[in-house]
């Protein structure tokens, strides 16, 4: 077996106890390999296996369920192993990588044979090829084909002014896609969630943060690297050599900061990739303040893709769903993370649906040739990485005839717009030329991996049909012969085979295995070989023959490969215009998928305009909606209006100069009315609109909301490790401090994870600090009764509530949300539609009609009449006075970090303190 000729066992002709001092050239070779790559599991190729060793083959047996063996000694002690066969490690690497490992995969660089010749105690050599990370894959049996794969770099700028930045850099080199952005320390959190990468990197300093170390470490990988991998000194240079040019600013304007986190990226894909540096696109600009800011909180609770249980299906995402293809259903999940901001940019996606969802037969016929075209760009990724496979290639000649299908359907419509006259352009991009010479070259059935051959068509290259032939015509040699052979011996069952130990060979049964070895036959017959049922033999002829065989064989398979490297060079080469093309393919599929979703659903085109007015007619929830579908429910839709109230001003609020902002909705109800779902459907409408979707209403206007908030009371983060209340009142206040006039708020029952007059009183300011600091359009849902009582105060608090009839003692929902105030919470109805024992609602009802003696409300409505309004603090009054300038020194010398910085920013930050200095 291949694995004695490089790894003798070291304890064959040594006693163990003399071991303790010896250690094997091989177990030398691997100490050093394994000491090069700290942290990884190393894949130690060995003939067809890949071999774990040591602590590795304990991890490995253990995450796999596989055999944990041993092999030899290690300084007396016996070495763990356990080892995957080379054909089947992708199925490994792939547990192993979700089971949160890193692999470095280290092969032999050397014939054994040339091992061999050296002297007979070398070993082959070997070098890491590759670190299998979770954020640099590009099999495709390893990626979710829905979604992207994003590798993280996040570098951290220490202002000496105060107000640190955060420089990201985000890649998924399956796509190629590389985009940077800036951010506040403030907003990291809101931006990890919209990027959700599936690994990060990050210096050391940043991972041992007191404040954002922890919001690090939740990422599913992180991984500190050293100082140098995030200087900002080289990070021009690095990003230079990356992309082979002599300076960045030609392919993209990027901050220093934005920079250094680039450059970290591309060089750890470096290091990750070995010398392979898979093509990227330049780094493209995302502009702070052109996304909707949706925090962590907000997003988990809309269930935008993902359900609180963690589930694809019953989210946002899976609603609307309706992409064909794979690059098309990641492209929804990006727009979705990032609504726009500008209202230009989403007329433009609205116009790309609109024109589908007039012309169904287009949208039709165009969704049909999308379903038959191929994932293009993680097929180039692959190619151009050296991992790709000749359907690969077929992939990209498919995908460029898919190109010309489209087009041909898309110059049906009349008067395409701006999105769709752009994914035209990019369709005519890929050469055409390409697709035919592919088409000339590769055969019509192909294998998965190209090592064996067989997939370059026949006749496309006259030196290999040539070897092709030779080879097969000696293989039709070896048939004549077996007829001759089993003539000449009268063994009628006489056969030749092949296999790899012994090549070809001549097997007859037990029984007449005897005749071949004796004379005369055994001149010609050269035993070999002896099984239970057969004997094996072969002959000078069949040896010379073989020898044939293989060489042509062997000249085929190295014509065919020659082939393929020249075929991938052709597609690397039209890289960009295939990227383009792919790209335009997801625009398309993204669109259309949009247009039938409005068709099949009634959604109707939004009016998203810059204003600060928030109607909607007759909204739906869209996850809630199909829901009941499935079950033959209705849905009952509402109308929501947030809008400021437009002059003339009724009397209370004309002449109080307040009546620009966005209203407040309290929402009071039964548990069970719909009062969440109300709220949620709001803001997911918003959502829906800003990412330049139709939207689940017969009519809505909405002004650019610029950041959502979304708040449930009571809800545990238990994960975390803080208590309900405490979540709670985090989140509430991160809405109260940074809400703006442009915001939407949903609070969905704050105030609920304490005693009830705590509580209360809590929703009760967060209701006056809404109105009147942040003035943003909100929603807020209730049981607290009292506080609609507020409605008399605040002139732009209205008072809703979702109707439910009581019929013969029991409560009736009926999800309609009018004005008004529920006047009590049908708790005990609800109680007794849950099935509490009948004993427990009578007593219930008794205690209830006896609390209900002392009203309550009473108390309220005294309170919002004595608790003068405006001893809220406005947000003027409320700021500390500015520091004075020694304040400022001291502050900016204490926000100084030596040990973090380079000589050459240190020096900036010296200029930046004198400059700070009272002027004389
Ligand atoms: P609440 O927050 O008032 O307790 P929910 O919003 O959780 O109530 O709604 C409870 C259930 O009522 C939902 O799961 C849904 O099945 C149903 N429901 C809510 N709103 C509607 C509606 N507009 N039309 C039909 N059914 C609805
Ligand atoms: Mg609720």
């Amino acid at each position: 077996m291949t694995i004695q000729q490089s790894f003798p066992p070291p304890t064959d002709d040594a006693p163990a106890a003399e071991m303790p001092a010896r250690v094997t050239p091989m177990m030398e070779q691997y100490l050093e390999i394994k000491a090069a790559n700290p942290g990884l599991l190393l894949f130690y190729r060995m003939g067809d296996f890949y071999e774990l060793f040591f602590e590795d083959a304990e991890i490995a047996s253990k995450t796999l369920g596989i055999v944990l063996t041993k092999r030899g000694k290690h300084q007396g002690m016996d070495i763990p192993m356990c080892g995957v066969p080379v054909e089947r490690s992708e199925d490994y690497l792939h547990r192993l990588i979700e089971a949160g490992h890193r692999v470095a995969v280290c092969e032999q660089t050397e014939d054994p044979a040339a091992a061999r010749a050296r002297g007979n105690k070398s070993v082959v050599r070997r070098d890491v090829v590759r670190l299998v990370t979770p954020g640099t894959l590009t099999e495709d049996t390893l990626l979710d084909a829905r979604a992207n794969n994003y590798l993280l770099a996040i570098a951290r700028a220490r202002a000496s002014t105060g107000g640190d930045r955060i420089g990201l850099a985000w890649i998924d080199i399956s796509t190629s896609e590389f985009i940077v952005t800036e951010c506040a320390t403030g907003e990291l959190a809101a931006t990890l969630s919209r990027i959700n990468p599936n690994e990060a990197i990050v210096t050391d300093a940043l991972y041992g943060d007191a404040d954002l170390g922890p919001l690090l470490r939740e990422l599913p990988a992180v991984t500190p690297l050293t100082r140098d991998v995030f200087d900002s000194a080289t990070a021009e240079r690095r990003l230079c050599d990356y992309f082979a040019v002599a300076t960045m600013d030609g392919l993209s304007a990027m901050s220093r900061l934005e920079a250094t986190a680039a450059a970290a990226a591309v060089t750890y894909i470096d290091r990750t990739q070995v010398g392979k540096r898979p093509p990227l696109s330049p780094p493209s600009r995302e502009a702070s303040g052109t996304t909707m800011a949706i925090d962590p909180a907000t997003r988990a609770n809309l269930e935008l893709t993902r359900t609180l249980a963690g589930e694809r299906r019953g989210s946002l995402l899976d609603a609307i769903d309706c992409t064909v293809t794979p690059a098309g259903s990641r492209l929804l999940a990006q727009r979705l993370a990032a609504p726009l901001t500008d209202s230009a940019g989403i007329a433009r996606r609205l116009d790309a649906i609109a024109i589908f969802v007039a012309d169904s037969a287009v949208r039709d016929d165009i969704r049909t040739t999308l379903r038959a075209a191929p994932d293009m760009s993680r097929a180039l990724a692959r190619l151009s990485v050296g991992r790709g496979g000749p359907r690969d290639l077929a992939g990209l000649r498919d995908g460029i005839f898919a190109a010309d299908a489209a087009l041909e359907q898309l110059a049906r419509l009349d008067d395409p717009p701006a999105e769709i006259a752009a994914v035209m352009d990019a369709l005519r991009r890929p050469s055409r030329d390409l697709a035919r010479e592919f088409e000339r070259a590769l055969s019509e059935e192909l294998p998965l991996i190209k090592r064996d051959g067989g997939f370059v068509r026949e006749g496309y290259e006259a030196a290999l049909d040539e070897t092709r032939n030779l080879r097969d015509a000696s293989r039709l040699v070896v048939a004549a012969m077996q007829a001759r052979y089993a003539d000449a011996t009268s063994v009628k069952g006489l056969k030749i085979r092949h296999n790899n130990v012994l090549g070809y060979f001549v097997e007859v049964t037990a029984q007449h295995g005897d005749k071949l070895m004796a004379p005369p036959l055994n001149a010609t017959f050269i035993h070999r070989q002896t099984l239970a049922g057969q004997v094996r033999f072969t002959t000078a002829e069949l040896g010379e023959i073989e020898a044939k065989i293989a060489d042509a064989g062997d000249r085929a398979l190295g014509l065919e490969l020659e082939i393929f490297e020249r075929l991938c060079a052709l597609a690397i080469v039209a890289s960009e215009d295939l990227r383009a093309a792919a790209h335009a393919f997801a625009i398309l599929d993204v669109a259309t998928a949009l247009a039938k979703l409005a068709v099949d659903d009634n959604y109707v085109r939004p009016e998203v305009d810059t204003s600060l007015g928030f109607a909607i007619e007759a909204g739906r929830h869209p996850v809630v909606e199909a829901a009941l579908k499935r079950d033959g429910q209705p849905f009952i839709a509402n109308a929501c209006d947030l809008s400021p109230v437009p002059p003339p001003y009724p009397p209370p609020l004309a002449g109080e100069g307040r009546v620009g902002a966005g209203q407040i909705w309290l929402i009071t109800g039964p548990n069970m009315a719909g009062k969440s779902t109300f709220l949620r459907q709001n803001a997911l409408i918003a959502l829906l609109a800003q990412i330049g979707s139709f939207v689940p209403a017969s009519r809505a206007r909405i002004g650019i909301v610029d950041r959502l908030f979304s708040r449930v009371g009571a809800a545990d983060d238990l994960a975390r490790g803080r208590s309900t209340f405490m979540v709670e009142m985090v989140e509430t206040a991160v809405i109260l401090n940074q809400a703006s006039e442009r915001s939407l708020v949903i609070l969905d029952e704050i105030g609920r994870g304490t005693a009830t007059f705590d509580g209360l009183s809590i929703a009760w300011a967060a209701i006056e600090h809404l109105h009147e600091n942040n003035r943003c359009r909100t929603l807020f849902a209730t049981h607290y009764h009292e506080l609609t009582a507020l409605s008399a105060k605040l002139p732009r608090l209205f008072n809703a509530t979702v109707r439910v009839k009581e019929w013969q003692g029991d409560v009736v929902f009926l999800h309609e949300v009018l004005p008004g105030s529920a006047d009590r919470s049908y708790g005990i109805q609800v109680a007794k539609l849950a099935g509490l024992p009948p004993p427990v609602i009578a007593r219930a009802k008794s205690v209830l009609a006896k609390l209900e003696a002392q009203d309550r409300g009473q108390t309220a409505r005294a309170l919002a009449d004595d608790l003068p309004l405006f001893a809220v603090p406005s947000r003027a009054a409320a700021e500390p006075a500015p520091p004075s300038e020694a304040e400022q020194l001291i502050e900016a010398l204490k926000a100084l970090h030596p040990d973090e910085m380079s000589p050459r920013e240190a020096l900036e930050a010296l200029y930046a303190l004198k400059a700070k200095l009272p002027k004389q």
